[in-house]
């Protein structure tokens, strides 16, 4: 086993599990403070990958992610390759449009691609001469008495390392949050939802987007839905919501245009019959799972953010940007008492749980009522809210 003590000079070190998108964004916040940093992720660097597995294709931008990017001097960046949806855009059976803007005039949120977020922040981090990003880097196991981290390498060598702070940014299926669990007085539930959810893409038309841009397009069918969010190829990316029992009866595909036939009949010319039929079997349906715990902190060693702490069910639009805030929250914190990690870390818990706790909340409340074409119609629903 290979040891390396990454103290350097009085500095302390904090390491951040996971460089997707918060726990690259996190690596900025704490570098720009002058910590040394060490980021450690399980996967090759996205930026080098020429395939790049994971979630969402495109997430929505909101307000309070765009707060966060502020912070880091990132949002300018970013903004510049999103694309503002300024309504969503209510598709009937019949197929008829109509649109529910998000705000007053002028407001929007933004369609951002989620790689090239994450490959933007990653970049950012490495700008910093005090950040240092370990890739190919599995957390297996680490102590809350000593901070100390073992490392699954490629090859089926072991690393060990040592941080002051340890920041578990490693997602819904953390990691780092199994050591929470072996402790007495910790919190957690999780609930995975009956939908699954399933990417389609949609091409250009002569050129030009198929559908109107400027859109967050919402087919709402009474027990599942879907939406397409613009890309800057001028893709639509359409996500189908569905029961997986649902999905699973769907098996031929002539079965795949029956079914869009008689729920989606307006987007079969858009998607294209044919890319329908092969693209519907090429992934099977992904699970969505709601992640609750508290307290986010073990003493003053390690901290959870972003998914690790609190995945939410994709139907507020807000995971991302929640965890994005994860980081200001604890960036003023840190203000607040000095950098001191004992006071920082049980404030963060103090503060920021209950906060959470009602993105997740909203985020299920509105996956029960999200699907509705009545409700939709009656201008009572918030997804995707601009305040938020
Ligand atoms: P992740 O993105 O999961 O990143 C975790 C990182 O940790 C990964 O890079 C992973 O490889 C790494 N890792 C995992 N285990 C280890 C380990 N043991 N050691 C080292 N590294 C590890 N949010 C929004 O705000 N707006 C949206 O419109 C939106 N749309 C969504 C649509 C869908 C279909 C889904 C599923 C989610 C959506 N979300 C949205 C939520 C958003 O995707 C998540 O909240 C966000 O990705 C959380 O970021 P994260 O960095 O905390 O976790």
């Amino acid at each position: 086993m290979e040891e390396s003590a990454l103290r350097r000079e009085d500095k302390k070190v904090v390491a951040v599990v996971g460089a997707g998108l918060v726990g690259a964004l996190n690596a900025c916040f704490f570098a720009k403070r002058g910590f040394e940093v060490e980021v450690f992720e399980t996967r090759e660097d996205i930026r080098k990958a020429k395939v790049v597995k994971g979630r969402s294709i495109n997430l929505a931008l909101s307000h309070r992610g765009r707060t966060a990017l502020k912070h880091v001097g990132m949002e300018d960046k970013i903004v510049s390759k999103g694309i503002p949806m300024n309504a969503r855009m209510i598709h009937s059976l019949s197929g008829k449009q109509s649109p529910i803007p998000y705000g007053k005039k002028g407001q929007y949120i933004l369609s951002v691609d989620r790689a090239n977020l994450n490959k933007e922040l990653l970049t950012a981090a490495e700008t910093y001469p005090n950040t240092k990003l370990n890739f190919d880097h599995k957390l297996q196991d680490w102590s809350a008495e000593t901070g100390l981290m073992t490392f699954a390498r490629p090859h089926g060598s072991k690393t060990q390392t040592q941080a002051d702070l340890i920041v578990g940014c490693d997602g819904a299926f953390s990691a780092v949050r199994k050591q929470f669990l072996r402790r007495s007085r910790f919190n957690y539930s999780q609930t995975y939802i009956p939908h699954g959810y399933m990417e389609l893409t949609m091409r250009p038309r002569n050129g030009e987007f198929a559908m109107k841009p400027n859109y967050l397009h919402i087919w709402p069918r009474n027990t599942f839905m879907m939406i397409a969010l613009p890309n800057l190829d001028k893709t639509f990316t359409c996500t189908l919501f569905m029961p997986f029992e649902e999905f699973e009866k769907i098996s031929t595909g002539d079965e795949v245009i029956e079914f869009f036939q008689k729920y989606f009949p307006d987007a079969i010319p858009l998607i294209g019959a044919a890319t329908l039929r092969r693209d519907y079997f090429r992934l099977p349906a992904q699970a969505m799972v709601s992640v609750k715990c508290s307290p986010y902190h073990i003493g003053d060693k390690c901290v959870l953010m972003g998914d690790a702490a609190h995945a939410v069910v994709p139907f507020y639009g807000q995971g991302m940007n929640a965890g994005f805030e994860d980081c200001i929250v604890f960036d003023e914190i840190m203000n607040q008492f000095n950098e001191d990690f004992s006071a920082v870390l049980p404030e963060y818990s103090r503060v920021r749980v209950p906060d959470d706790h009602a993105i997740a909340d909203l985020a299920m409340y509105n996956y029960v009522e999200v699907f509705s074409p009545a409700l939709w119609s009656s201008g009572l629903l918030v997804i995707h809210s601009l305040e938020a």
